[in-house]
């Protein structure tokens, strides 16, 4: 059945540019590759041979990504999507994955969607994101069939948290911000997203009642849409976190099951948190000193280059649902990201975490504290992070 399915996948590319499979070859060989290999393994035309290549980055995709953030200047090395197996670059069947992503690579929009539709696939977003799609696709199939991939590690949403937590704070701001005016979050909301269904399962919301800046700007209410009366009837910052604890705890989430925090880009979490926490004289909540950066994740999966979450939205295909810069909206639409990502077989794996001394900097000068976490480091801590929710006690805001 499986090797219908790859058989037929190859002839539809190929049928696209004319090129020729060599499919009898290739069963007349099956058999001696599979004595070879342990597996199956389809044998290419000439034409094809010229096209494919060994090339490492070829067959991985290029998921390096050109970092086009205007906030961070500072290089850094990309978390990469990280293999599930050991590879056997020397198996024929990564050559024809890196011919067929080459052809992939010229297609156009058109094109892929109608490649798309064939496999019954979804056709919603950018051309970058479809053809990630059909790549990840066929090389999935074909790494299955080759029998290099394990069934179990060619399933299409890979679980690795039972729960994503995902975040997006707001805070005190002004229009034209003096170099001393510290933010403070006054809005904390955060999306439950339940990996196995795929879908959203709960929603928690509380605004924060700013200390230092008691009285919102005009230009704050507007950017988020929060009023002085919000905040004004809104418990401490503090109090807050305790109270988002205690529903991640009646969530069962780090007891019986495992969650990682969500945002987009390093900010709220090395930035708004970071510094909060310092003002309300807490400690730093131990679980939220790994996150998943999903505009990287983002970047590197569809090699697309860092960009806001709006730009996310459509490339994935997607209306920006609510209000932009309303902390609850945002991480709504941020869950629409991850669970694209998810659908799409992508990795959403922690990919930063706070940096202990050296802070980089935004483009408005403020310093924020995080670091890339790379594969290795990821799969050293996998399923050891359990979080101990401390009661916070404040004994200043
Ligand atoms: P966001 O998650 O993009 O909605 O932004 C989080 C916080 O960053 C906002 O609540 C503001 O405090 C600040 N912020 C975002 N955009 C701007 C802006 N254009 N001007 C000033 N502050 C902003
Ligand atoms: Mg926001």
């Amino acid at each position: 059945m499986c090797c219908v399915v790859l058989l037929s996948l190859l002839l539809l590319v190929d049928r696209w540019h004319g090129h020729f499979v060599d499919i009898q070859s290739s069963r007349r060989n099956s058999s001696e590759n599979l004595s070879r290999h342990g597996k199956l393994s389809i044998s290419l035309s000439d034409d094809m041979k010229k096209m494919a290549s060994t090339d490492k980055d070829d067959i991985e995709d290029a998921e390096e990504t050109v970092d086009t953030e205007v906030e961070d200047n500072t290089a850094e090395e990309e978390t990469k999507e990280p293999e599930p197996v050991e590879r056997e670059y020397s198996h024929p069947v990564y050559k024809q994955i890196a011919s067929l992503n080459g052809k992939i690579n010229n297609y156009s929009k058109a094109e892929l969607i109608k490649n798309l539709k064939m496999l019954k696939l979804d056709t919603d977003g950018s051309r970058s994101v479809l053809a990630k799609r059909l790549k990840t696709f066929y090389k999935k199939t074909m790494l299955s069939v080759s029998g290099i991939q394990e069934k179990n590690e060619n399933s299409k949403i890979r679980i690795l948290f039972d729960f994503y937590v995902i975040i997006d704070y707001e805070a005190t701001c002004e229009l034209l911000k003096h170099s001393n005016f510290k933010q403070e979050i006054i809005e904390f909301p955060a999306v439950l997203l339940n990996c196995q269904k795929g879908e959203v399962e709960d929603e928690f919301r509380s605004y924060c009642r700013p200390v230092l800046n008691p009285l919102l700007t005009e230009f704050c209410t507007e950017l988020t849409g929060i009023t002085q009366d919000d905040v004004d009837k809104a418990p401490l910052f503090h109090e807050v976190l305790t109270s988002f604890e205690e529903w991640l705890q009646k969530k069962k989430l780090g007891s019986k099951y495992s969650f990682a925090i969500v945002t987009d880009g390093p900010w709220d979490i090395g930035y708004f948190l970071k510094n909060q926490c310092a003002l309300s004289k807490i400690e730093f909540p131990t679980y939220c000193k790994y996150w998943i950066n999903v505009r990287k994740t983002f970047a590197n999966f569809y090699n697309t280059g860092k960009m806001p979450l709006s730009t996310m939205i459509q490339l994935i295909g997607r209306e920006f649902q609510g209000r932009a810069h309303s902390g609850l909206d945002d991480a709504r639409n941020i869950a629409f990201i991850v669970q694209r990502l998810l659908k799409d077989g992508a990795r959403v794996i922690f990919n930063e975490k706070l940096a202990e001394g050296n802070a980089r900097r935004r483009e408005d000068g403020n310093p924020y504290f995080s670091v890339p976490v790379h594969n290795t480091e990821f799969k050293a801590i996998q399923g050891k992070f359990k979080p101990n929710f401390p009661q916070k006690k404040s004994s200043v805001i």
